[in-house]
């Protein structure tokens, strides 16, 4: 699959863009006019230098208002064309999009519209220029991709094509399975963007809040299977508009854009492979061989089957290992190598990491999932362009795999075992034979908070690399705002992962993590749990009066269970699947630790008590008199 990417979809010059294209290894480049009407580049300067990145020009664009129109505006709209048409004789380039008219048409007749494309046809046939014609959701008579094919078959040139962008087409739901009755030959470019489901009117929906191949809610790799299917083997783009992406540092986005079209050539081929009707249907390979696009994959790996570890960084640990002994965790030894402590409660392994801390606050530093082979995961992960993460080991040490999630959260790809153990706890203390005794306890869920510009590409990273399934996002009140939160889980729900979208007056130093987040474990008895801690000491993060007043009235609990909630500061949520019972710490740094107690199959996090965290920890951060009183 060719790749490339419309200028416009990243930040900076356009001498910056073309070198964070070749940087993250795009074939070729979308230039948007304005891009080049802006710089101080000359467009032979720019071809130079695109061929001395070993990017191809790809499409320019956008050429806009061109058909449907009065004779008058016909002859201005044909010399603009042949301004653009020599323009791109100096660049070097050889397909123009023009998008069907928004502003200018008066004519809703397509004969008039054929004639007037097919004068723009024989002109850029003088030219050697080819016209991709692409119908805009937003078109005022073609908003319709059939639509624009029907004019293309009708002027029949070999100088004009259409061009298929996805989100003019998802964004209007049209049905993407004619897609594959297009001729290929008329296809002369494919754009893709996705992006959230949002209920708006589809102008700024679609300059405003496309995303990435991933990052969004639209079927892209059926979109792509039609294509595919359609014998289309041209470039295949991310024209992308989104505010944030505009605004970020340009090779990060640069390379989460490539990560995104490596992710979706793969969707792709599963996608063909699961709908391929035939006796050697069904395999990624078949479909390799069937169409004339080729199709790169990744090597394959399925969802995690848990949490191996979490890792939480520190300088002065003494608070830390409090609230853990309080928890009733054990503490297991230190490395024999290195200035790290694991504790454990059942199979829930939390590792205090005093290296390299240079009197950092504590944080969550890193995650271990269990995956079935590190290496093959890791080679996964490399090839979506995941940075790698090195550490020290000794000969005789496990080594992990790791790699750099967008927010600096170290990921380990570790050796699942099928009882739950982990080899490289034979590192620590006399070397551990067995999980401790006591609780059972796993990791149930890991909370990050992730600042407002990587959001979206710690999505698809999750996604691609992880295979953890996007869920659809909710909004949390919070004292400091609305929260984004953004569940990640494996199918089975062993993996959880919180992608919550941090405040931005909490994000504003990226360095270290300023802002809350927190490892959730999962025991048998919460009641138990939480006694037990209390009479360790234990400073639960304390839930209001009026909490229990209102849940008293949406449940009409047992009024002795009622008390005992109350009493040890238990959260309580139920719904059609069961109930869950949880508790918060106070906060150790920028980390506080939560328990809770799964009953029958509830599956959630307690939504509805989230203000209540927020606001009770807001409360408590800034030091306001209700705190004072205590
Ligand atoms: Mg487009
Ligand atoms: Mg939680």
């Amino acid at each position: 699959m060719r790749t490339g990417i419309a200028t416009v979809c990243l930040s900076g010059t356009l001498k910056e863009k073309m070198q964070a294209c070749a940087i993250a290894g795009f074939d070729g480049i979308e230039i948007f006019e304005q891009d080049l009407v802006t710089s101080p580049l000359s467009p032979e300067d720019v071809r130079k230098m695109a061929a001395d990145l070993g990017l191809g020009l790809d499409l320019y664009q956008p050429f806009r208002d061109f058909d449907g129109v009065t004779p008058d505006l016909l002859k201005a709209n044909l010399r603009r064309a042949e301004a653009k048409f020599k323009l791109m004789a100096r660049l070097g380039m050889d397909t123009i999009l023009v998008c069907s008219n928004v502003a200018t048409a008066t004519i809703d007749d397509d004969g008039v519209r054929a004639e007037q494309l097919a004068q723009l046809a024989n002109l850029a046939g003088d030219h050697g220029v080819k016209v991709a014609y692409e119908a805009l959701a937003w078109g005022k008579y073609v908003n319709d991709y059939e639509h624009a094919y029907r004019l293309v078959e009708m002027v029949d040139h070999p100088n004009l094509g259409t061009c298929l962008d996805s989100f003019h087409i998802l964004s209007r739901d049209w049905d993407t399975a004619p897609i594959e009755n297009i001729n290929a030959d008329k296809i002369f470019f494919v754009q893709v963007a996705d992006a959230p489901k949002l209920s708006m009117d589809v102008l700024s929906w679609s300059r405003h809040y496309r995303v990435f191949p991933g990052e969004g809610q639209f079927e892209l790799a059926k979109f792509m299977g039609h294509v595919v299917r359609a014998g289309y083997t041209g470039p295949v783009s991310l024209e992308v508009f989104n505010d944030v992406f505009r605004q970020s540092d340009v090779e990060r986005t640069a390379v989460d854009a490539m990560r995104s079209l490596i992710w979706l050539e793969e969707q792709s081929a599963k996608w063909l492979a699961g709908t391929d009707a035939g006796s050697d249907a069904g395999s990624p390979a078949a479909a390799r061989r069937r169409y004339p696009m080729e199709l790169a994959t990744l090597p394959k790996v399925n969802e995690p089957a848990g949490f191996n570890f979490a890792e939480v960084k520190a300088d002065d640990t003494a608070r830390l290992e409090k609230l853990l002994g309080q928890l009733g965790f054990q503490f297991e030894g230190r490395h024999r190598t290195k200035d790290v402590q694991l504790w454990t409660m059942g199979q829930a392994r939390v590792i205090i990491n005093e290296q390299a801390a240079q009197h950092a606050e504590p944080a969550i530093a890193a995650l271990g999932f269990d995956v079935d082979s590190p290496v093959i995961a890791s080679a996964r992960a490399q090839q979506l362009k995941a940075p790698v993460v090195a550490r020290k080991v000794q000969a005789d040490e496990e080594v992990f795999q790791g790699i750099s999630a967008p927010d600096s959260t170290e990921i380990f790809l570790c050796q699942g075992s099928p009882d739950g153990t982990a080899a490289w706890t034979h590192e620590f203390g006399e070397g551990l034979e067995h999980p401790s005794a006591g609780a059972r306890a796993v990791i149930d869920h890991v909370n990050l908070a992730q600042p407002w510009q990587h959001f979206d590409e710690a999505v698809l990273f999750y996604t691609s690399a992880l295979a953890l399934e996007p869920q659809p996002f909710a909004e949390v009140p919070s004292p400091s705002g609305l929260v984004r939160s953004q569940v990640m889980q494996t199918s089975d729900a062993a993996v959880r992962l919180v992608l919550n979208l941090a405040p931005i007056q909490r994000a504003r130093n990226e360095a270290r993590k300023t802002y809350q987040e927190h490892i959730a474990f999962a025991v048998a008895d919460l009641v138990a749990t939480a006694r037990a801690a209390r009479e360790r000491g234990l400073e639960f993060l304390q839930i209001p009066a009026n909490y229990y007043e209102d849940l008293d009235a949406r449940f009409d609990l047992e009024p002795g269970f009622l008390a005992t909630l109350q009493e040890l500061n238990l959260l309580f949520d139920r719904d059609a699947d069961g109930e869950f019972l949880h508790f918060y710490t106070a906060t150790v740094g920028s980390v506080f630790f939560e328990m809770v107690e799964r009953r029958g199959r509830y599956d959630g996090y307690g939504a509805p008590n989230a203000p209540v965290r927020h606001a009770v920890q807001y409360d408590s951060l800034h030091r306001t008199s209700q705190t004072a009183k205590h």
